[in-house]
């Protein structure tokens, strides 16, 4: 199976050359350009678009390149140190190549950290801190329209393909996961209401989205911050919590995907949902590790569940079901008898989508104070020996498919074969349906197919209509 990926750059929007910085406020005879860099996960990306949304109903133009832009935004992550690395870098180049830069995002936490290495750019603003972004942006280059005047498209910009959007919940997270910063750089919890989620899914879907791929920290704790307030959506009555949302969502028509969901007995409640078509058969749960001694030292949510009788549950009421899930090896403390419990929890979880990395501390994280690290060599052992597992599990659930007929959404036209997904594949970090010749077909068009080949990640398919 294929390691989930780390959180870096999803859009880097430009190349070319430095541009000479300009007066500050200075006055244009054209529409002011703000060039934009997007790094890190969906949840920072949804953050882009909704700061693009804004620039561009306030008359700005997006720049692609570096030198005809007026001012630079970079959306960072600090997730990992590898991930601040690549931000003080994308932050570095828009110095020297444009040399006006407003930084916000994860890594905008520690304004400290960036100063030191950038003490020129304009100003840093935190996670979703979309106000002062904007605030920036006009100190720098003044507006020339008023947002409340001119038209953007009812759906927003977005940076994803036309048919399929992420829908972000909430924001921040109330859990305190010991190998994790995310709380402390994004806050507590933050729901947004149900009907305001609807009415944006519903605009999306209007505007020819075909798949909403839900995304928070904490789907499964949706609506708790607002202790489940209710809301009105086409004359219904709903409540701002999980399985509301999903009943709301799978209304649409459209493909509903749910990401970050943790294994808690209220989550029982969407299967029958998946089981009648109603939302994807798919839950992204993050369950990190198979040994409950690890996931306590990892205060992960949910450690006490029985997972692997809950999985049983969920499949026996829905049997198509298909489960992603990453995890973390080398754990600070883990014992070989430890990584064992993970393999055989593995052999009886089956999962169908894995991704898996090796721990490395963050700076911040309380997990770092803990005893017995693991040596890096013995890490990559694990690690190895995770992944041979994982795909030999993958390799198998995907040979099953074969000879099966499905639906599939295409993303992508390569030559004469159309790459789709099925609905086991979220965009980017799952696995592919392949269909040669595929003529006539185009991004964004459902296709049915009969599977016709499986590897150890992805399918192979002839087109049936
Ligand atoms: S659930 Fe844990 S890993 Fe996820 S954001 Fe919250 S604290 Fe971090």
């Amino acid at each position: 199976m294929r390691p989930a990926r780390a959180p870096v750059s999803i859009a880097a929007l430009f190349a070319s050359r430095a541009q000479p910085a300009r007066a500050q406020g200075s006055s244009l005879d054209r529409a002011p350009k703000v060039g934009f860099v997007s790094l890190g996960c969906p949840k920072a990306l949804v953050d882009s678009e909704r700061i693009l949304t804004r620039l561009r109903a306030e008359g700005y133009e997006i720049s692609p390149t570096y030198d005809a832009a007026d001012v630079v935004v970079v959306n960072t992550c600090g997730f990992i140190d590898a991930a601040v690395d690549e931000s003080l870098d994308a932050i570095g180049e828009a110095l020297e190549r444009n040399g006006r830069v407003i930084v916000t995002g994860c890594l905008g936490a520690r304004p400290e950290r960036i100063l030191a290495r950038h003490p020129r750019v304009l100003k840093v603003t935190g996670a979703h801190a979309y106000e002062d972004v904007m605030d920036a942006v006009h100190e720098h280059v003044p507006p020339r329209h008023d947002p409340f005047t001119h038209l953007v498209p009812p759906q927003g910009i977005r940076l994803t393909p036309r048919h399929y959007a992420y829908l972000k919940i909430s924001e921040g997270c109330n859990n305190r996961c010991s190998f994790c910063i995310i709380p402390s750089m994004r806050g507590r919890l933050a729901s947004r209401p149900i009907d305001e989620v609807l009415r944006e899914a519903e605009r999306l879907v209007d505007a020819g989205v075909k798949e909403l791929l839900v995304i928070s920290q904490d789907t499964s704790a949706y609506g708790a911050d607002l202790r489940y307030r209710s809301g009105t959506w086409r004359d219904a009555t709903y409540e701002t919590r999980f399985i509301d949302l999903a009943r709301g969502l799978g209304s649409l028509g459209a493909w509903v995907r749910l990401h970050y969901v943790y294994p808690y007995p209220h989550v029982d409640a969407v299967i029958p949902l998946m089981a009648e078509g109603r939302v994807l058969p798919y839950l992204d749960v993050p369950f990190q590790h198979g040994s409950p001694s690890v996931l306590k030292r990892m205060r992960r949510p949910a450690h006490a569940e029985d997972t692997l009788t809950r999985i049983q549950t969920w499949r026996g009421l829905c049997p198509q079901l298909a489960i992603r899930s990453t995890f973390i090896v080398g754990f600070p403390g883990e014992t070989e008898a430890e990584f064992s419990e993970l393999l055989d929890w593995m052999d009886a979880a089956q999962l169908d989508r894995v991704g898996c990395f090796k721990y490395s501390p963050v700076e911040g994280a309380a997990a770092n104070a803990l005893p017995d690290h693991v040596p890096v060599p013995l890490q990559e052992e694990r690690y190895a020996r995770f992944m041979e597992r994982a795909g030999a599990i993958s390799a198998a659930r995907l040979k099953r498919h074969v000879g099966s007929q499905m639906r599939v959404l295409v993303d992508a036209i390569e030559g004469g074969t159309a790459v789709a997904r099925s609905a086991a594949d979220a965009p980017e970090i799952d696995g592919v349906v392949r269909i040669a010749g595929a003529r006539g077909l185009a991004v964004g068009d459902w296709a049915d197919v009969m599977i016709v080949g499986a590897d150890a990640y992805d399918l192979s398919a002839r087109l049936l209509h």
